[in-house]
This record gives structure tokens, sequence and C-alpha cells, in this order.
């Protein structure tokens, strides 16, 4: 890069900033700054475009078209040039503006008589802001390092308007951050809340992005370059021998930090004039916009890793980040773009609510917060970076809808909304200790599902007659490492004592699919869901399974066990884990350790050939279980996890309905308990269907016990049964039409 550019690129900064750092009202301040651009890039106009909506522009400031245009024109994204450079996120430079393509004329503004034009994009860590243009009169393209000074400037603008530099009048100058904004995202776990932005990873703010001494901030980047460095490595030796993903990503984080195209182009951002921290967050900006147009899914991912190791250059450089002082609000609500499942349980039950911009609904952190009972919304794209701690948000978590500084009229039409459900909470409070008997006579045994030992406390205020399903994987998941065999046992036992008595189902480790453990090699597959997955792992290596089952034994210690199976396709499958079951005890009798008073072993039943295992299968099981989110999923070959899909077919679908009667009657003809433990148990409506199709054993989330029970009491099991029986005679796709309709005044 000539010296001389180089110097005049640092002038101008440095004008810049002190231009900035001078009193005035922010019009003043803008205007200031157009006509030091305009001087130092030796051209007649300078115009500063800003976003009064996400898409809307307006000409805030300039020096060179006519004063009278500002504040009155306007264009949308993707109109005229300007448009066009916002929405591209991408410079557009031209000799011959007039005929560049998208050229829009806009009278007022008198811009005619100039030919050349060179704008670029004013962002923030991909998010748009504006957009800053010089013009001339005479027609020449700009040279690249033209092109280049002005980007910087325009880095030093998004810097400054973060900061709150260019409050002013007119919309597009109101204060960022400070409107409401609403965000449409994906329910992940059901629930409505009211609280107080906490951002799992504030950003990092940077104050001074014009660095005054080159040198000085050039050895300031290097210095955290080989702080990086060193924590990358030492990264990579604490995860040896764990998964092969977690380690793809640290060596991705290696490459990068060691990468001499980033390095070089921070060093030129810092010759340019910018401060250490800016040239860290002008590359990740670039990256942040390139991520938002890649495609491709690899690409993906590695400016994703590029992000994350600039957000820890950042820290380093700044300070800031985790350790900022801050202290978590009155009910706080977790913003994050993700997080994994051990962060998540450190907050435990203080959060109200959590919002990401990632994950998916089977993701560990869902699993986690659908254990913590906390409202989860997923998908709320650019949350992070609109939210400030603090601010007022209400999560709606049935909706998968999240109001960001919310009107006074929505918080209080949503307080009533969560007034209401607290209302039909203490209703269901009324009925905790009376059966779930229908009008017919019928009883419905209700459990809860679980997964923590927070989840006990639960079960005495739930109403629940037990835990249905306890989800083992959890206390994996969490881990680094494989837990102990005396770690789990502890807390098995503890769970047992926690349940009083009450009956713990607890199933076999589930990985596999979604839930993989970090620290465990596994094959690449093309399709895990449908791949090497829960008792399939444990029948192959059968190491973890038998010390889980020898941590069950030992916990049970004189009192009754029950364990199930996951994902069993067929009765070999069952007879295997089974027979570990029995060697296991044999072993621990041998060992001289206190036997479980009693051993039931079941089987859950998740994909659609175990419905058609022969009659020694229902035989041999003590009970089964319908793990419905599976064999939802495996019955419509819909996968559960893709939004494209996960909704397309009705759990009310005739067929569904038809299927589940079929293992109901497979279960009575052997005199085999059956429940059901998916999620679609503790909906009320497909709880009492399922009821009617004679399940007689549901197990659910505890919140869900009260509003299942409360519908059971209050209707007749064998005519909504006629009901569903019309549907289907009727040739109806789904019977929930009709059994809607039969609900209307009897609940
Ligand atoms: C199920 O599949 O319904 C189930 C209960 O198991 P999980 O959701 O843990 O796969
Ligand atoms: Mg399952």
């Amino acid at each position: 890069m000539p010296e001389r550019a180089e110097t005049e690129s640092r002038k101008l900064l440095r004008r810049l900033r002190d231009t900035l750092a001078e009193p005035g009202k922010g019009q003043e301040r803008l205007d200031r700054i157009t006509s030091l651009i305009a001087d130092s890039m030796r051209t007649e106009v300078c115009s500063i475009y800003l976003f009064c909506d996400p898409e809307t522009l307006e000409l805030c400031a300039t020096e060179g078209l006519n004063e009278e245009a500002v504040h009155k024109t306007r264009m949308r994204l993707g109109e005229g040039l300007v448009g066009r450079v916002a929405r591209g996120s991408k410079p557009i430079n031209t000799g011959d503006a007039p005929s560049e393509r998208g050229f829009r004329y806009m009278p007022e503004t008198g811009e005619e008589i100039f030919s050349s034009f060179l704008g670029v994009p004013i962002q923030r860590l991909g998010e748009k802001l504006g957009v800053l243009v010089v013009q001339s009169k005479e027609a020449r393209q700009f040279s690249d390092d033209e092109v280049y000074a002005l980007e910087v400037v325009a880095m030093v603008l998004a810097e400054m308007t973060e900061l709150g530099v260019f409050v002013g009048e007119g919309e597009a100058m109101g204060a960022r951050h400070k409107q409401p904004v609403l965000f449409r995202g994906v329910c992940a776990q059901e629930g409505a809340a009211e609280g107080n932005v906490w951002l799992h990873e504030p950003r990092v703010v940077v104050t001074n992005p014009v660095g005054d001494d080159p040198q000085a901030e050039l050895e300031r980047l290097t210095k955290a370059m080989d702080q990086l460095r060193l924590s990358v490595d030492d990264l990579l030796a604490a995860a040896n021998g764990t998964g092969l993903e977690h380690r793809e990503v640290l060596e991705t984080y290696r490459m990068f930090a060691n990468s001499k195209g980033w390095t070089r182009r921070m060093e030129e951002d810092i010759a340019r004039g910018l401060s250490a921290e800016a040239a860290v967050e002008k590359e990740q900006s670039l990256a942040r916009t390139r991520m938002e147009q890649a495609n491709d899914p690899y690409l993906r991912d590695r400016l994703h890793d590029l992000d994350d190791i600039s957000n820890r250059l950042l820290r380093l450089l700044t300070g800031q980040g985790h350790a900022t002082g801050a202290v978590l609000p009155d009910n706080p609500i977790l913003i994050a773009r993700n997080i994994g499942p051990g962060e998540l349980l450190e907050y435990g039950r203080k959060l109200r609510g959590i919002v990401l911009e990632e994950g998916s609904v089977g993701s560990h952190a869902a699993i986690v917060a659908r254990a913590l009972a906390i409202p989860l919304v997923i998908g709320a794209e650019r949350i992070a970076t609109e939210a400030l701690n603090g601010d007022p948000i209400l999560v709606d978590g049935e909706q998968g809808v999240v109001h960001l500084r919310p009107e006074e009229t929505v918080s209080s039409a949503f307080r009533d909304k969560i007034a209401m459900q607290a209302k039909a909470q203490e209703r269901y409070a009324s009925i905790r200790d009376k059966p779930a008997q229908a009008l017919c006579g019928s009883v419905v045994s209700l459990h809860m599902n679980a997964g923590l030992m927070a989840d006990l406390p639960s079960l005495a205020g739930s109403g629940a007659e037990g835990v249905g399903l306890f989800r083992t994987e959890l206390q994996f998941l969490i881990r680094s490492q494989v837990p102990k065999r005396g770690e789990l046992a502890a807390l098995y036992a503890r769970v047992m004592d926690a349940a009083g008595g009450k009956r713990v189902v607890f199933r076999t480790l589930d990985i596999g699919s979604d839930k993989v453990l970090p620290y465990m090699r596994r094959p690449e597959e093309p399709n895990p869901a449908l791949g090497w997955r829960a008792i399939r792992v444990g029948l192959d290596k059968p190491g973890v399974m038998r010390m889980q089952l020898q941590a069950l034994i030992r916990a049970a210690a004189g009192r009754p066990l029950s364990v199930m199976f996951p994902f069993v396709a067929q009765m070999e499958e069952f007879e295997g884990g089974r027979q570990h079951v029995l060697d296991e005890i044999e072993r621990e009798r041998r060992l001289g350790h206190i036997l479980p008073e009693t051993v039931e072993i079941g089987a859950m039943l998740e994909t659609p050939s175990l419905a058609f295992a022969p009659d020694k299968f229902f035989q041999m099981t003590d009970f089964i279980s319908i793990g419905g989110n599976d064999l939802k999923q495996f019955f419509f070959a819909a996968d559960r996890e893709n939004e494209l899909v996960r909704r397309r077919y009705d759990t009310l679908n005739v067929s569904y309905l038809s299927f589940i009667e079929q293992i109901v009657a497979r279960c009575r003809d052997h005199d085999t308990p059956l429940s059901f433990c998916g999620e679609d148990a503790g909906r009320p409506i497909e709880a009492i269907c399922f009821a009617a199709m004679g399940l007689r054993s549901l197990s659910m989330r505890p919140a869900s016990v009260g509003p299942v029970k409360h519908i059971l009491r209050r209707v007749n099991l064998d005519d909504l049964r006629q009901v569903i029986e019309g549907a289907r005679d009727a040739g109806e796709m789904s019977v929930r039409p009709a059994v809607m309709e039969w609900l209307k005044g009897r609940v």
C-alpha cells in the first residue's frame, strides 16, 4: 500500500475521531463528517444514508447534494445504487453512474451532474446501518486504494453509530436499540415469560476504533494473536481423546490463528489508522456478511468459526467479555446465538426464558430447557445483535414469538395471558390429589418425564404418580468425559430417594442421532436419525451400557428397579439388552451387593417394526412405552427436527391413531402394560384421544399433568371413541376437527 495513501487515511480517521468527540448535535456532526470525507477523498459529494426501518434508507447528511433533500430523499432496500449497496453489502464503484444497472435519478438531490459514484455499506458485525457515498463530476473509477479507504471510514462510522454518536432528529437518526422489535422463531419449549435481557456473551464494545500509533496497535494485535494461539493450543491439548467434531472445530481455530491472510488484512487495516480491535471487527463484519450470503454449509461453518475466534481475539484485546462485571437482572431471559447444555445447566432455574438465534428442537439446549421447564424460542434471527443487557422482553413459547422492548399495550396483553395461565394452574392444583378419572369411569395414570435431579421436586407438585421416563443422557451430555459408575449410582439413588417410593422408569443411554457425546468417537453417518443410536450402540459397544446398568442396580439396593431400552427395532435387540440386565444382576449378586427388590425390564416402541414383533416379544417385556416423538417421525417419514416437515402430519391423523390402536390391542392380548411417553402425551386433546384408543398410562412434562387431568375428568372416553370412529368411517384424514367440535361446551 502506498505510504501516502496510508498517511492520508490515518489523517482522515484522526480528524474524524476529533470531530466525533466535539460537542454538538448529531446532525451538525454528520454534516461535518461528510465535508471532512469529501475534502479528504477529493470528491465534490459525500453523503450518508441511514436506515429508518429495515427496508428504507434516508439521506441524513450530505456535502455537495442539495441541502433540501436531507431527511426527505428515501429509497427502498435494493432501489437505486445506494439501495443496491445496502442490499448486497458490497461496494459499488462506477465512473458512469447513470448507465449503471439499477441507477435511479432523484431530482431533488441535484445529483445528475456527478458521473462517478462510490458507495460502501456502513455495517457492524453484519448488521446493516446505512451507506456511505462519495460522488464526483469527473468520470473515473475510484482506485482500489480509495475503495478500501472509504470502507475503513465506514467501519469507524459504524462503530460510532453503535456508540450512539448519531442520535439526533429524524427517524433514521433515532437512538438505535430503543425501538420495540418483534422476532418470530420456533417454539422449542412452551410457556410464557416476562423479564429482562441477559446476553450470554455480551458484545464487546470497541470504544476507540481509531488508532493513534499504528506501531503500538500492531504490537497489541501481535500480542493478542500470540495469546490466542496459545489458548487454542491449550484447548486442543485438553481435547485430546474427545470427539472428532469438537477437535475439528479447534483445528479450524488453530488454522485461523495461524492464517497469514487474516493477519495481513488486519495489519493493513491498522496501517490505515484503525485500532487493533476495530481491525479485528472489520474482518469479523466481512465474515458475517459472507456468512449470510453463503449457501454452502461447510463454508458457513468455517465462517462461523472465524466469527467465534474473532470474538475471542476481541475479548483478549479489550479485556471485556465474560467478566464484564454485569449482574444478572431480575427475571433474566437468556439471549444467545447458541448455548451448550452444560452452560445452560449452570444458569439452571434462575432463568425465566431462553431465546436463541440458532439451535434445533432436539438440540441439547432444548433438552435441558425442556427438563428445566423454561420457555425456549429458537431461530430468532439477529436477536443477539439487537438486544442489550437489561432490555425488557416478553417470550411467548407457545407461538414462538419474542417481543423485545415491547410497547406497554403489548406487555399488558401479555400479562393478562400469563395471569390466565396462572389461574388455570390454580385450578389444576385443586385436582392434584384426585385421580384422572374420566366420566365413563376409566382411570388413566399420569406420570412425568424427567432428566435431571432438579426435575424431581415437581413430582409432588404436579400430581404425577411417578416418573414414566427418566432420560439418562443429560448426565452424559453435559460432561467432558464418560461419567464414573460411582457418580451415576449416587445420582440415580438420589433420584429414587426424591421420588419417595414412587416408580421411576430409567431409560438407558439414548445417544446418537441428534444427541452426540462430544467425547465419543463416532463414525460419519449419512443419516444419523436412522443410524447407530440408542440400544444399537449399547449392544455393539456394551461397556458403557453395562456400567450404567451396574450403577442402576447399585442405586436401587433393595428397592424396585425399572429399566427400559430406547429405540428397540426388533425382538432380538430387546433380548440382548435384557440379557445384559440379567447378567449384571448376577454379577452384582456374586460381588455381594444388595440387589434390587424387583426388576422390571421394558422396551420403548419407537419404530413401527416393533409393533409387528412376534408374540414372544410382548410376553417377554415387562412393559412397553411408546416413544411418540420418534415413532411419529418414522411412521410419517418426517424428521422431527426439520421445520419444513415436522408439523406436516397431525398426531390425530386417522392412520396414526389406528396404528396406536393396534399397539394397544397387541399389548392387551398379552397383558403387557403399555404407556406413551412422547411429547404428544402432554397435549390435552391428543392425550384424551390416546386414552379413547385404549391407552391407560401417559407420561409427560410435569406442567402438563394438570391440564391433561383437567380435561380427562370432563370427558366420557366411550363417547369420544365413537366420535373418533365416526370420523374414521367418514374417511376423514384427521379426527381433530370432529373432536374439537364435540369438545365445545364440554371443557
Ligand atoms: C420419544 O422419542 O418419544 C422419546 C420419549 O424419546 P426422546 O424424545 O428422548 O427421543
Ligand atoms: Mg426417542
